[in-house]
């Protein structure tokens, strides 16, 4: 992390701007750190939502009216933001979506489609979200294709030398996450990607854990689909991003048909629209959309790196004072990580551990993290996660352990 050129924050300056963190829960101030799950609003999102309702809303791209006109200016507002988000080449690369489920869905429906034939490999990773596993289970048993998996290392990494050794020819498709939500690590996407394409495949990045975290370069990762989700990233639920190359995502087929998408119907034929319309059927999710770029200012406001050194801060605490406690076994340790800490304590059930956590006001995840075939490599059924966002803190961290503490205290 000394590379990064971080400036310090202002902890309490950055919870001020977002209202649901002052709160008490069960008569505890609240501690969130389910941010791997969503992340909370600054208010400066939920007043961009209240703002397009209460002044701008109209349906978008059809009308001719003055309302219309400023709620398509400020939608596409959001995909000109989302571009520069990600750096990509093309406006119309940016297709807005449900989140990043439906990115996933979109693509190997749609790519798997016109693309994938009998005896063909869709390579995914053990440390994927079920939502990077069942869409490909969909389409390759419909094209008779095979899916190969990337195995994972004690330490929550992937076998890079098992991933050489499973590309081949008929590779067609590479579906990693950037970063897990389970266990945090960080994949080596760009390495990923360079022997996927050295194979002919086309690669499919799930960026719902990094877009909050990491630097986002599709141009300089070089992959061929990225996925966001906005509810990760400080914006709304319920929308989200799919980065497509152009020419790519010009052979592909329609995901949905409807409006939007067409240019021209008739009951004998219909010609569908350009991109990135033609892959956005229906009225979108207008407001949330609107409301992303909010958090899209307030990411770079903060700056990246200036986000990234202070979770590593977070999340290097956290872990030493987690592994301290005797009874913890951290899951996930790898050299790479965002801010995401798993663990389990033997003998005492995830579950048990949230329920009393939520009891001092502390939020934590549990479960499998929709991750199950992962849980299964480690042997355990869920984990209790823990994940930190710019808005935490150390002495949250210390309730936390604290908390913790108590727990393997009173179970024993
Ligand atoms: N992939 C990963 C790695 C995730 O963490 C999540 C959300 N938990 C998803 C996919 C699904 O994203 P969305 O909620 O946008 O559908």
């Amino acid at each position: 992390m000394s590379a990064l050129t971080a400036t310090p924050i202002n902890v309490e300056q950055i919870r001020a701007q977002f209202p649901v963190l002052h709160q008490l829960v069960n008569g505890k101030p609240l501690v969130y750190f389910d941010n791997a799950a969503t992340n909370q609003k600054p208010k400066r999102v939920i007043d961009a939502l209240a703002h397009y309702y209460e002044h701008d809303n109209a349906n978008i791209h059809r009308g001719i009216h003055t309302l219309a006109e400023r709620a398509t200016k400020a939608y596409e507002a959001t995909r000109l933001a989302m571009q520069a988000f990600i750096n990509a080449k093309h406006t119309e690369e940016i297709i807005f979506t449900r989140g990043v489920t439906e990115s996933i869905n979109l693509v190997a429906a749609s790519y798997g489609k016109a693309f994938l034939n009998e005896g063909d490999e869709v390579i995914i990773s053990g440390l994927e979200h079920h939502s990077n596993i069942v869409p490909w289970q969909l389409i390759c048993e419909e094209r008779k294709a095979v899916i190969k998996v990337i195995p994972v290392t004690d330490a929550g990494e992937l076998d890079m030398d098992a991933y050489r050794k499973v590309l081949s020819s008929k590779t067609k498709v590479v579906a990693v996450n950037h970063a897990s939500n389970s266990l945090g690590t960080i994949n080596p996407v760009k390495e990923i990607i360079k022997l996927a394409h050295q194979s002919g495949a086309v690669v499919l990045i799930d960026g719902a854990q990094a877009s909050a975290h990491l630097h986002i370069d599709v141009q300089e990762l070089d992959c061929d689909f990225y996925c966001i989700s906005s509810h990760k990233m400080y914006g709304p639920t319920g929308t989200g991003i799919l980065y497509g190359k152009k020419a790519l995502l010009e052979k592909m087929p329609p995901y949905m048909g409807g409006g939007e998408m067409i240019k021209d119907v008739t009951f004998a034929k219909t010609t569908y629209n350009d991109l990135p319309y033609k892959f956005e059927a229906g009225t979108p999710n207008i407001a949330d959309v609107i409301a992303l770029s909010e958090a899209v200012a307030f990411i770079n406001e903060l700056g990246k790196d200036t986000i990234a050194a202070y979770e590593q801060e977070l999340l290097v605490y956290a872990s030493e004072k987690l592994a301290g406690i005797k009874g913890v076994r951290l899951i996930g340790t790898a050299k790479e990580k965002v801010s995401v800490q798993s663990f389990v304590i033997d003998g005492i059930h995830h579950f048990d551990i949230g329920q009393m956590l939520d009891a001092r006001g502390i939020a934590v995840r549990t479960g499998h993290h929709c991750t199950q075939p992962l849980m299964d490599r480690f042997g355990i059924e869920g984990t209790v996660r823990a994940s930190f966002s710019i808005y935490n803190t150390k002495a949250e961290i210390d309730q936390l352990a604290e908390g913790v503490e108590r727990i393997v205290n009173f179970m024993k």
